[in-house]
């Protein structure tokens, strides 16, 4: 790996996610030598993935170059690796390009899609994770549109113009409410020998509500949002199968579609050497105490979403998302230079801002501790929220800038077909 030696302890971080990047900011100018590792050279605002699959936004708007955020920190290597395996026993992190020792290290992966063992599902579904899955997403909405087009078959262009979503958390209701906007403001424009009024979009929730997460009145202003937009939302279903052309459920209803999008969960980013049973929590989450210590390893720490803390108040771990995940990475960057001073450590408390979903133009939850609100208002303060949290000046007036022409001239313009998905349509042809 070409790692200089140097005289202070060496600390590597595994991601730069939310969680990694917090904990790397807080380590710069300390007396450690710091590696962090990814298998991308940048850090991706996840919660903006959906806007990318929609043609709002180019991907390069929500991604930072990892070496950019750490340009100033003299004690910092990036090194652009896939982690295989933990030697816990030698201390040694093995990777496709070279083995290194630590001194600490942290795992920061994050997570991943959860098909709950359905490898049928897995293989022909969509997924929403990463910047090259929303790519793929967005080239098979537009290339559905465009073999649409190529039959007079009603039953199959149906089949090609039904979105089915599986999930109504917050990825799945952002998504089917900006698949609605589409439908409604640019399909008729783009695709006039289409009857776009055809197109449908199926959302599927295993429970009896949608953000279930959130609060009563967020899930139900939410569903009125969809229904107005013309979402067609499907509770206490749950999908057991997908062959690529049929989707199969509990309820014994069906749908074709060449496009199943499947956002109803995640799991933790496991890594080989820390995947033994009594490890791992809910989520296949990585077991740490309230210091985010692996069990059995002091010198080993897992944050973000790949750490599962069970706590009294929090007994499945903390949620899967940004707040956590920067939250630790702060908290334990504090711990890691007390640890190097001998000083006792500091447990982690997380505070809950709160969390907030947009269904779609003027229409937002947002549930805060001591006060929640819907529609315009919480519209702008998701958007706020979120222009605040992306890295970068650059991407914040890129993000801006596109939201503004977007809302002005009710457009998404990204929608390009540049990297084919190339599904194989075969199933829907007579
Ligand atoms: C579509 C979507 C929408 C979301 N919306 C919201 C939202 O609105 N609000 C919210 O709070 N949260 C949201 N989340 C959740 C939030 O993004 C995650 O909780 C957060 O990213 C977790 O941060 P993390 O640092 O733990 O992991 P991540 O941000 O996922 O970072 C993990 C990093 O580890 C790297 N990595 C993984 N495995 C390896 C390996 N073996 N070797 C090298 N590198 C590796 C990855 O490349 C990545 O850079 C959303 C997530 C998704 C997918």
């Amino acid at each position: 790996m070409n790692i200089p030696k140097s005289n202070f302890p060496r600390i590597i971080i595994i991601g730069g996610g939310f969680a990694g990047i917090a904990l790397a900011k807080k380590l710069s100018k300390k007396e450690v030598q710091v590696v962090l590792l990814d298998k991308h050279n940048y850090h991706t605002f996840q919660p903006l993935l959906y806007q990318v699959s929609t043609g709002g936004l180019e991907p390069d708007s929500i991604a930072y170059p990892i070496r950019k955020v750490l340009k100033d920190f003299p004690n910092f290597i990036f090194r652009l690796a896939i982690v295989d395996e933990i030697l816990t026993s030698k201390n040694i992190v093995k990777t496709n390009i070279g083995d290194l020792e630590f001194d600490y290290l942290v795992v920061a992966t994050g997570s991943e899609t959860n098909y709950y063992g359905n490898k049928e599902i897995e293989i022909n579904s969509m997924a929403m994770k990463t910047i090259p899955q929303s790519l793929n997403l967005r080239s098979l909405i537009l290339e559905n549109f465009e073999q649409a087009l190529l039959t007079d078959q009603y039953h199959e262009r149906d089949a090609l113009m039904n979105f089915v979503i599986v999930g109504a958390g917050p990825t799945g209701v952002e998504l089917a409410g900006a698949l609605a906007e589409i439908k409604k403001g640019i399909l008729p424009k783009d695709y006039p020998d289409l009857d776009t009024r055809r197109v449908q979009i199926n959302l599927i929730q295993s429970g009896d509500r949608i953000l279930k997460e959130m609060s009563d009145k967020a899930s139900e202003k939410a569903e009125q949002f969809l229904e107005e937009l013309g979402v067609q939302i499907w509770k206490n279903m749950r999908v057991t199968n997908y062959d690529g052309k049929t989707v199969t459920t509990n309820t014994d209803d069906i749908f074709e579609t060449a496009a199943l999008i499947w956002t109803a969960g995640v799991k933790g980013v496991g890594l080989k050497g820390l995947d033994a049973k009594d490890l791992l929590g809910s989520g296949n989450r990585i077991m740490v105490n309230q210091f985010n210590q692996v069990k059995g390893f002091p010198n080993i720490f897992a944050i973000g979403d790949v750490a599962c803390m069970q706590l009294e108040d929090a007994p499945f771990g903390h949620p899967m998302m940004a707040q956590p995940a920067i939250q630790q990475g702060k908290n334990l960057g504090d711990n890691l230079v007390r640890l190097l001073e001998n000083k006792p450590l500091t447990p982690f408390v997380y505070k809950d801002k709160g969390s907030m979903a947009t269904i779609g133009r003027n229409k937002a939850v947002v549930d805060m501790k001591n006060i929640r609100f819907q529609g315009v208002f919480a519209w702008f303060v998701w958007m706020y929220v979120h222009l605040f949290f992306l890295i970068g000046f650059r991407n914040r007036a890129v993000v801006f800038v596109n939201w503004v022409y977007n809302y002005v001239r009710f457009d998404r313009e990204a929608r390009l077909i540049i990297r084919p998905f190339n599904r194989n349509y075969d199933a829907f042809k007579d």
